[in-house]
């Protein structure tokens, strides 16, 4: 004797599992579409976080007021002679 849970939010992937040992029947195709699911929210977790342009642009930006201060400073001393 088993019930069904839905697997995920939408109730697409109802699984069964027995009510006294909590174990799971996964029937033709229920396993891979579990995969699928995981491989979507990890795909749509990655997307989600797109920090690293702005961290690069950042550091740019840091690079960049770097060699004007060190040409102002070779220009300083060149000067200063
Ligand atoms: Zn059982």
């Amino acid at each position: 004797m088993t019930e069904t849970f839905s697997y995920d939010d939408a109730g697409s992937l109802q699984i069964d599992r027995c009510p006294r040992c909590h174990g799971l029947w996964l029937d033709r195709g229920e396993l891979q579409a579990i995969y699928d699911q995981i491989g979507e929210k990890r795909a749509a977790a990655d997307t989600a976080t797109p920090n690293d342009s702005l961290g690069i642009m950042v550091l740019s930006m840091v690079l960049l007021v770097l060699a004007i201060l060190v040409i102002l400073l070779v220009v300083f001393l060149t000067q200063s002679r």
